[in-house]
């Protein structure tokens, strides 16, 4: 069993410029493939562990072998975070989701202004490194963040779990070429990106 780092779904300028190219380059090439390697590394011990995917690996991390433990939370979770991130932004993005996800946003947040506004909170509260994620438990969407490279998936460890269809990552090895320490601009920015249509396919799955 072995997880393959994904090809990113557009080039590495794509995103510009709210995005730069360099940050995603580095981003793909060196962070998201020394998870995705250390993960594997770490998994490769214990072949027992049979095929089991990355969600289910995340879903039981306290049932795994006690040695590897931290290492697939950390390096699994930064596998796992990164494969959703890449394909949750677009070139062609932004502007506002429709349909079923559009009306759900609005009958739990009051508005998408106030979902984005909670969730632009949620990203730029969150302190130090992580991840600020939409998710879907029990059929209800609800903003939540986690810290480092945990995620929502990650029953037992972290304060909500349920089913990411949303995912931002503030660590700031995503923004600190282009932002520096402005993480609200970033945040801000990233919402020209957001593939709505990737979310509200997720969000369809999730229920
Ligand atoms: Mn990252």
């Amino acid at each position: 069993m072995s997880f393959n780092l994904p090809d990113l779904p557009y080039p590495y300028d794509a995103l510009e410029p709210y995005i730069d190219v360099a940050t995603m380059f580095i981003h793909h090439t060196k962070h998201h493939a020394g998870y995705t390697n250390k993960l594997n590394d770490s998994i490769s011990k214990y072949p027992d562990l049979g095929d089991k995917t990355i969600e289910e690996l995340l879903g039981d991390i306290t049932s795994l072998p006690s040695d590897i433990q931290t290492s697939v939370r950390n390096n699994g979770g930064g596998y796992y975070n990164h494969s959703l991130f890449w394909k949750i932004m677009s070139p062609n993005g932004g502007g506002e989701p429709s349909g079923d996800l559009m009306e759900a946003i609005t009958s739990t947040f009051g508005s998408f202004v106030e979902f984005r506004k909670q969730f632009s909170h949620a990203a730029n509260s969150r302190f130090g490194s992580g991840w600020a994620w939409l998710i879907v438990v029990d059929g209800n969407l609800k903003i939540t963040s986690t810290p480092n490279q945990d995620n929502p998936l990650m029953k037992g460890l972290v304060d909500d779990v349920g089913i990411p269809i949303l995912g931002l990552d503030v660590w700031e090895h995503a923004y600190y070429l282009r932002y520096q320490n402005r993480r609200p601009a970033y945040v801000e920015n990233w919402w020209n990106v957001v593939n709505w249509d990737e979310v509200a396919k997720r969000f369809k799955d999730a229920l």
